[in-house]
């Protein structure tokens, strides 16, 4: 069942594309960060998806109502999205009782034919709902703060096959697994020739305008591959540590100098001003 009606991740994606631009998926742990983000997309004039994970709905179950509220209120198109979901019932209850606009079904921990049977039937579900659908083929390794790690699981290469069973399963974004990985690659970024940008663009091709691309593990990524996987058909562009990372140093340099409301303050200003150098490097900046 394709989804019909107007989405707003979807709508957010289908413009960069006709833009020729990225957006950043970005992760929020907690209230500072989304405040943070969204902040910058105001300044930056940029659209922006907001991404949190399973765990922090556990973790922070007001979240994701605050983020629906700033999506609301936005004066710039941004989006609600929940990021690796990998429990089928968590599934099921966020679709049902949270104001979500898509949401990642990763069922990359199964085998491919259970993954598939499972996307499929999750996607016709949250289509239901006016949800969009990405889900993961091949599968990316590693993990990161949030997300079971895969380790263990060998990483997998999407194939051309595998881009045409995930299309036919119902879904609207498609992660490839093109030797990104979750987790670090070190200071200088994925090493030269990692990241299979031929087999990204192949994919693209293939793809032709089906379903969008979003790319994951994008942690010390320079500016230049950020741009080249944009260049070659990346749309969403999921980011967590690469924004998050000025926040952690800042704490950590801070939190025993500072009293807790400027500790916070200046903190948010700290990701503020990374999102929106990075929504400079995307091309998102002006887009809204
Ligand atoms: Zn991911």
């Amino acid at each position: 069942m394709v989804l019909t009606g107007k989405n707003r991740t979807l709508e957010i994606l289908d413009a960069a594309t006709k833009g020729n631009y990225g957006v950043m998926a970005a992760i929020a742990y907690n209230i500072e960060q989304l405040t943070a983000l969204v902040r910058a997309a105001e300044v930056k004039r940029s659209p922006l998806i907001i991404q949190l994970f399973p765990s922090t709905l556990k973790q922070l179950p007001t979240l994701a109502h605050a983020a629906a509220a700033a999506v609301k209120s936005a004066s710039v198109p941004l989006s609600l999205h929940i990021d690796h979901a990998q429990n089928v019932d968590h599934i099921r209850e966020i679709i049902a009782t949270l104001p979500v606009d898509s949401v990642m079904v990763d069922m990359s921990h199964y085998d491919e034919a259970e993954n598939l049977e499972k996307t499929k039937i999750l996607a016709k579900e949250c289509h239901e709902k006016g949800i969009a659908v990405e889900a993961e083929s091949g599968r990316i390794e590693g993990g990161e703060d949030g997300i079971a790690n895969t380790e263990g699981l060998e990483a997998l290469f999407t194939s051309p096959e595998d881009v045409d069973k995930f299309i036919a399963a119902g879904i609207d974004i498609l992660a490839p697994s093109i030797g990104n990985v979750h987790g670090d690659y070190g200071p200088a970024g994925p090493a030269p020739g990692q990241i299979h940008f031929d087999k990204l663009t192949a994919i693209n091709k293939q793809i032709d305008g089906r379903v969008r691309i979003a790319l994951h593990g994008t942690n010390d990524f320079p500016p230049e591959i950020m741009k080249q996987a944009i260049d070659n058909g990346a749309v969403k562009l999921n980011v967590n540590k690469l924004l998050l990372e000025v926040w952690n140093e800042f704490v950590q340099k801070n939190a025993s100098k500072m009293m807790l409301v400027q500790l916070i303050d200046e903190g948010m200003k700290v990701i503020q001003e990374e999102t929106e150098r990075w929504m400079d490097i995307c091309g998102s900046s002006g887009k809204a």
